[in-house]
Protein backbone atom coordinates (compact mmCIF):
# COMPACT_ATOMS: atom_id res chain seq x y z
CA UNK A 1 0.00 0.00 0.00
CA UNK A 2 1.51 3.57 -1.28
CA UNK A 3 1.44 6.12 2.00
CA UNK A 4 -0.92 7.89 -0.60
CA UNK A 5 -3.39 4.95 -0.39
CA UNK A 6 -6.58 4.98 1.67
CA UNK A 7 -6.82 2.02 4.57
CA UNK A 8 -9.69 0.17 3.99
CA UNK A 9 -11.27 -2.51 6.21
CA UNK A 10 -13.85 -4.18 6.72
CA UNK A 11 -16.57 -6.25 9.27
CA UNK A 12 -18.39 -8.81 7.60
CA UNK A 13 -20.67 -10.50 10.15
CA UNK A 14 -23.88 -13.01 9.20
CA UNK A 15 -26.72 -11.95 10.57
CA UNK A 16 -27.13 -15.86 11.83
CA UNK A 17 -27.63 -14.43 16.08
CA UNK A 18 -26.77 -11.77 18.04
CA UNK A 19 -22.94 -10.87 18.18
CA UNK A 20 -20.88 -13.16 20.97
CA UNK A 21 -18.09 -12.33 22.57
CA UNK A 22 -15.68 -13.84 19.64
CA UNK A 23 -17.44 -11.68 16.96
CA UNK A 24 -16.91 -8.80 18.65
CA UNK A 25 -13.37 -9.56 19.09
CA UNK A 26 -13.06 -9.83 15.79
CA UNK A 27 -14.86 -6.64 15.13
CA UNK A 28 -12.42 -4.88 17.47
CA UNK A 29 -9.26 -6.45 16.77
CA UNK A 30 -10.40 -5.07 12.80
CA UNK A 31 -11.38 -1.49 13.65
CA UNK A 32 -8.08 -1.05 15.84
CA UNK A 33 -6.48 -1.72 12.80
CA UNK A 34 -8.17 0.62 10.83
CA UNK A 35 -8.46 3.36 12.83
CA UNK A 36 -4.82 2.91 14.12
CA UNK A 37 -3.53 3.73 10.04
CA UNK A 38 -6.22 6.49 10.14
CA UNK A 39 -8.26 3.74 7.63
CA UNK A 40 -11.82 3.73 7.07
CA UNK A 41 -13.97 0.43 8.75
CA UNK A 42 -16.74 -0.46 6.57
CA UNK A 43 -19.60 -2.91 7.79
CA UNK A 44 -20.82 -5.51 5.63
CA UNK A 45 -23.81 -7.83 6.41
CA UNK A 46 -23.23 -11.31 4.63
CA UNK A 47 -26.54 -11.74 3.95
CA UNK A 48 -26.98 -14.43 1.24
CA UNK A 49 -27.48 -17.83 2.72
CA UNK A 50 -30.88 -17.34 3.17
CA UNK A 51 -31.01 -20.60 4.87
CA UNK A 52 -29.43 -19.08 7.95
CA UNK A 53 -30.15 -15.73 8.06
CA UNK A 54 -32.36 -14.94 12.05
CA UNK A 55 -35.07 -12.15 11.31
CA UNK A 56 -34.06 -9.10 13.36
CA UNK A 57 -30.29 -10.05 13.95
CA UNK A 58 -28.47 -7.30 10.90
CA UNK A 59 -30.66 -4.53 13.07
CA UNK A 60 -29.26 -6.41 16.60
CA UNK A 61 -25.80 -6.67 15.16
CA UNK A 62 -26.06 -2.85 14.36
CA UNK A 63 -27.19 -1.74 17.48
CA UNK A 64 -24.33 -4.17 19.34
CA UNK A 65 -21.65 -2.30 17.63
CA UNK A 66 -22.72 0.81 18.10
CA UNK A 67 -22.89 0.21 21.89
CA UNK A 68 -19.27 -1.01 22.10
CA UNK A 69 -18.07 2.53 20.09
CA UNK A 70 -17.55 0.56 16.61
CA UNK A 71 -19.11 2.80 14.62
CA UNK A 72 -18.57 2.22 11.00
CA UNK A 73 -17.80 4.19 7.59
CA UNK A 74 -20.04 4.59 4.79
CA UNK A 75 -23.76 2.98 4.56
CA UNK A 76 -23.65 -0.63 5.82
CA UNK A 77 -23.85 -2.90 2.41
CA UNK A 78 -26.16 -5.61 2.16
CA UNK A 79 -25.08 -8.60 0.01
CA UNK A 80 -28.74 -9.14 -0.71
CA UNK A 81 -28.40 -5.94 -2.19
CA UNK A 82 -25.84 -7.10 -5.03
CA UNK A 83 -27.17 -9.96 -6.70
CA UNK A 84 -26.88 -8.52 -10.21
CA UNK A 85 -23.20 -7.74 -9.23
CA UNK A 86 -22.78 -11.44 -8.45
CA UNK A 87 -24.16 -12.14 -11.32
CA UNK A 88 -22.34 -10.19 -13.76
CA UNK A 89 -19.24 -11.66 -12.63
CA UNK A 90 -20.32 -14.80 -13.00
CA UNK A 91 -21.07 -14.53 -16.49
CA UNK A 92 -17.71 -13.05 -16.76
CA UNK A 93 -16.37 -16.04 -16.11
CA UNK A 94 -18.66 -18.04 -17.49
CA UNK A 95 -17.45 -16.14 -21.04
CA UNK A 96 -13.96 -17.35 -20.35
CA UNK A 97 -15.26 -20.90 -20.12
CA UNK A 98 -14.19 -21.06 -16.63
CA UNK A 99 -17.02 -22.51 -15.18
CA UNK A 100 -19.73 -25.97 -15.27
CA UNK A 101 -22.36 -27.76 -13.82
CA UNK A 102 -22.00 -29.93 -11.50
CA UNK A 103 -25.05 -32.65 -10.25
CA UNK A 104 -22.98 -34.47 -7.64
CA UNK A 105 -25.34 -35.30 -5.16
CA UNK A 106 -24.63 -34.81 -1.39
CA UNK A 107 -23.84 -38.20 -0.96
CA UNK A 108 -21.31 -38.37 -4.16
CA UNK A 109 -19.47 -35.45 -2.58
CA UNK A 110 -19.43 -36.69 1.04
CA UNK A 111 -17.32 -40.35 -0.29
CA UNK A 112 -14.85 -37.89 -1.78
CA UNK A 113 -11.73 -38.75 -0.23
CA UNK A 114 -10.21 -35.73 1.80
CA UNK A 115 -13.42 -33.17 0.63
CA UNK A 116 -11.04 -32.48 -2.52
CA UNK A 117 -13.41 -32.56 -6.21
CA UNK A 118 -11.87 -34.66 -8.73
CA UNK A 119 -13.93 -32.91 -11.73
CA UNK A 120 -16.97 -35.53 -12.10
CA UNK A 121 -18.78 -33.02 -13.72
CA UNK A 122 -16.69 -31.58 -15.99
CA UNK A 123 -16.99 -33.24 -18.81
CA UNK A 124 -20.62 -34.10 -18.52
CA UNK A 125 -23.52 -32.79 -19.91
CA UNK A 126 -25.73 -31.36 -17.33
CA UNK A 127 -29.56 -30.70 -18.52
CA UNK A 128 -30.49 -27.12 -17.56
CA UNK A 129 -33.63 -28.29 -15.53
CA UNK A 130 -31.66 -30.73 -13.83
CA UNK A 131 -30.81 -29.10 -10.10
CA UNK A 132 -26.90 -28.17 -9.91
CA UNK A 133 -24.06 -26.31 -8.58
CA UNK A 134 -21.67 -24.08 -10.17
CA UNK A 135 -17.93 -24.45 -10.33
CA UNK A 136 -15.22 -23.41 -11.15
CA UNK A 137 -12.05 -24.77 -12.90
CA UNK A 138 -8.87 -24.53 -10.63
CA UNK A 139 -5.34 -25.47 -12.04
CA UNK A 140 -2.01 -26.88 -10.20
CA UNK A 141 -0.90 -23.18 -9.33
CA UNK A 142 0.27 -22.88 -5.61
CA UNK A 143 -1.21 -19.60 -3.60
CA UNK A 144 0.94 -17.89 -1.43
CA UNK A 145 0.54 -15.28 0.43
CA UNK A 146 1.96 -13.95 3.83
CA UNK A 147 -0.43 -13.47 6.75
CA UNK A 148 0.34 -10.32 9.04
CA UNK A 149 0.39 -12.71 12.26
CA UNK A 150 0.15 -16.01 10.80
CA UNK A 151 3.49 -15.61 8.06
CA UNK A 152 3.92 -17.27 5.17
CA UNK A 153 0.93 -19.52 4.08
CA UNK A 154 1.42 -21.69 0.74
CA UNK A 155 -1.76 -23.90 -0.58
CA UNK A 156 -2.14 -25.96 -3.44
CA UNK A 157 -5.54 -25.85 -4.66
CA UNK A 158 -5.28 -29.25 -6.33
CA UNK A 159 -4.17 -31.15 -2.96
CA UNK A 160 -6.39 -29.29 -1.38
CA UNK A 161 -9.93 -28.50 -2.67
CA UNK A 162 -10.13 -29.08 -6.52
CA UNK A 163 -12.49 -27.41 -8.64
CA UNK A 164 -14.65 -25.32 -5.54
CA UNK A 165 -18.52 -23.89 -5.61
CA UNK A 166 -19.16 -20.37 -6.73
CA UNK A 167 -22.95 -20.99 -6.62
CA UNK A 168 -24.66 -23.37 -4.78
CA UNK A 169 -27.39 -25.73 -6.14
CA UNK A 170 -30.12 -23.94 -4.10
CA UNK A 171 -29.20 -20.97 -6.26
CA UNK A 172 -27.31 -19.45 -2.99
CA UNK A 173 -24.24 -17.68 -4.32
CA UNK A 174 -21.30 -19.44 -2.21
CA UNK A 175 -19.82 -17.27 0.29
CA UNK A 176 -16.18 -17.83 -1.15
CA UNK A 177 -17.03 -16.00 -4.42
CA UNK A 178 -19.16 -13.46 -2.56
CA UNK A 179 -16.45 -12.06 -0.64
CA UNK A 180 -13.96 -11.71 -3.46
CA UNK A 181 -16.72 -9.60 -5.35
CA UNK A 182 -17.73 -7.27 -2.00
CA UNK A 183 -13.95 -6.68 -0.94
CA UNK A 184 -13.55 -5.60 -4.66
CA UNK A 185 -16.48 -3.57 -4.75
CA UNK A 186 -16.06 -1.90 -1.62
CA UNK A 187 -12.22 -1.11 -2.33
CA UNK A 188 -11.34 -3.25 0.34
CA UNK A 189 -7.47 -3.66 0.95
CA UNK A 190 -6.76 -4.78 4.17
CA UNK A 191 -8.77 -8.08 5.98
CA UNK A 192 -8.66 -8.85 9.33
CA UNK A 193 -10.81 -11.59 10.56
CA UNK A 194 -10.72 -14.90 12.24
CA UNK A 195 -8.17 -17.43 11.76
CA UNK A 196 -10.98 -19.74 11.08
CA UNK A 197 -11.03 -18.57 7.56
CA UNK A 198 -7.50 -18.73 7.25
CA UNK A 199 -7.79 -22.14 5.05
CA UNK A 200 -10.46 -20.76 2.93
CA UNK A 201 -8.24 -17.55 1.79
CA UNK A 202 -6.31 -19.13 -0.92
CA UNK A 203 -9.33 -19.82 -3.09
CA UNK A 204 -10.38 -16.19 -2.54
CA UNK A 205 -6.86 -15.26 -3.41
CA UNK A 206 -6.91 -17.51 -6.57
CA UNK A 207 -10.39 -15.94 -7.33
CA UNK A 208 -8.48 -12.51 -7.39
CA UNK A 209 -6.41 -14.15 -9.34
CA UNK A 210 -8.45 -14.87 -12.41
CA UNK A 211 -10.24 -11.33 -12.06
CA UNK A 212 -7.02 -9.88 -11.97
CA UNK A 213 -7.97 -8.17 -8.58
CA UNK A 214 -5.49 -6.42 -6.36
CA UNK A 215 -5.47 -8.86 -2.95
CA UNK A 216 -5.49 -6.85 0.37
CA UNK A 217 -3.57 -7.69 3.18
CA UNK A 218 -4.85 -10.18 5.24
CA UNK A 219 -4.21 -10.61 9.40
CA UNK A 220 -6.03 -13.57 10.67
CA UNK A 221 -6.72 -12.88 14.59
CA UNK A 222 -6.63 -15.85 16.86
CA UNK A 223 -10.53 -17.30 17.12
CA UNK A 224 -11.64 -17.37 20.94
CA UNK A 225 -12.68 -20.77 21.94
CA UNK A 226 -14.71 -22.30 25.23
CA UNK A 227 -13.69 -24.55 27.41
CA UNK A 228 -13.38 -28.05 25.63
CA UNK A 229 -11.33 -25.77 22.78
CA UNK A 230 -14.68 -25.34 20.46
CA UNK A 231 -15.06 -22.04 18.38
CA UNK A 232 -17.40 -19.88 20.16
CA UNK A 233 -20.19 -19.39 17.07
CA UNK A 234 -23.85 -18.73 16.70
CA UNK A 235 -24.12 -22.92 16.04
CA UNK A 236 -22.43 -23.64 18.93
CA UNK A 237 -24.96 -21.57 20.56
CA UNK A 238 -22.60 -18.95 22.22
CA UNK A 239 -24.45 -16.73 24.66
CA UNK A 240 -25.42 -13.02 22.91
CA UNK A 241 -22.64 -10.76 24.36
CA UNK A 242 -24.14 -8.46 27.28
CA UNK A 243 -24.09 -4.93 26.24
CA UNK A 244 -24.68 -3.47 30.32
CA UNK A 245 -21.12 -2.57 30.71
CA UNK A 246 -19.22 -2.21 27.23
CA UNK A 247 -15.80 -1.04 28.68
CA UNK A 248 -15.76 -3.89 30.71
CA UNK A 249 -16.33 -6.20 28.23
CA UNK A 250 -13.83 -3.44 25.73
CA UNK A 251 -11.15 -3.69 28.40
CA UNK A 252 -11.48 -7.38 28.81
CA UNK A 253 -10.99 -7.75 24.87
CA UNK A 254 -8.34 -5.68 25.03
CA UNK A 255 -6.24 -7.82 27.61
CA UNK A 256 -7.30 -11.26 25.08
CA UNK A 257 -5.48 -9.02 21.80
CA UNK A 258 -2.70 -8.94 24.15
CA UNK A 259 -2.87 -4.81 24.32
CA UNK A 260 -3.10 -4.33 28.22
CA UNK A 261 -4.36 -1.21 28.85
CA UNK A 262 -3.65 0.19 31.85
CA UNK A 263 -6.03 -0.42 35.03
CA UNK A 264 -6.91 2.53 35.67
CA UNK A 265 -9.36 2.41 32.46
CA UNK A 266 -10.78 0.08 33.56
CA UNK A 267 -14.05 1.91 34.15
CA UNK A 268 -13.61 5.10 31.62
CA UNK A 269 -15.78 5.28 28.92
CA UNK A 270 -15.78 2.99 25.82
CA UNK A 271 -14.61 5.79 23.97
CA UNK A 272 -11.59 6.64 25.91
CA UNK A 273 -10.88 3.12 25.83
CA UNK A 274 -10.94 3.04 22.15
CA UNK A 275 -9.09 6.14 21.63
CA UNK A 276 -5.93 4.96 23.96
CA UNK A 277 -6.51 1.15 21.93
CA UNK A 278 -6.16 2.98 18.59
CA UNK A 279 -2.53 4.81 19.69
CA UNK A 280 -1.18 1.72 21.05
CA UNK A 281 -2.50 -0.79 18.62
CA UNK A 282 0.24 -3.38 18.24
CA UNK A 283 -1.09 -6.78 16.80
CA UNK A 284 2.39 -8.25 16.45
CA UNK A 285 1.85 -9.19 20.30
CA UNK A 286 -0.91 -11.53 18.56
CA UNK A 287 1.61 -13.33 16.05
CA UNK A 288 0.96 -17.17 15.59
CA UNK A 289 -1.25 -17.31 18.02
CA UNK A 290 -4.23 -19.26 16.47
CA UNK A 291 -6.65 -19.83 19.21
CA UNK A 292 -7.80 -18.49 23.04
CA UNK A 293 -9.71 -19.83 25.37
CA UNK A 294 -11.91 -17.43 27.24
CA UNK A 295 -13.61 -18.55 30.65
CA UNK A 296 -17.14 -18.09 31.17
N1 LIG B 1 -19.42 -13.64 7.31
C1 LIG B 1 -18.25 -14.38 7.62
C2 LIG B 1 -18.36 -14.96 9.01
O1 LIG B 1 -19.17 -14.45 9.79
C3 LIG B 1 -16.99 -13.53 7.63
C4 LIG B 1 -16.50 -13.32 6.28
C5 LIG B 1 -15.15 -12.63 6.17
O2 LIG B 1 -14.73 -11.91 7.08
O3 LIG B 1 -14.56 -12.79 5.12
O4 LIG B 1 -17.66 -15.89 9.31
Amino acid sequence: MSDAQLYVGRFAPSPTGPLHVGSIYTALASFLDARSHQGQWLLRIDDLDTTRNIKNSADNILTTLETFGLTWDQAVYYQSQHLSDYQEFLDQLNHRQLLYPCSCSRKTLSALPADIYPGLCLNQQVLPDTPHAIRIQTDQRIIAFEDELQGLIKHSLSERHGDFILKRKDLVIAYQFAVVVDDYLQGVNHVVRGCDLLDVTPRQIYLQQVFKFITPSYMHVPVIVDAEGHKLSKQTLAHAVDTHSPSQLIFKLLGLLKQHPPIECQNAPVSELLDWAQQHWNPAALKGTVQLAVAG
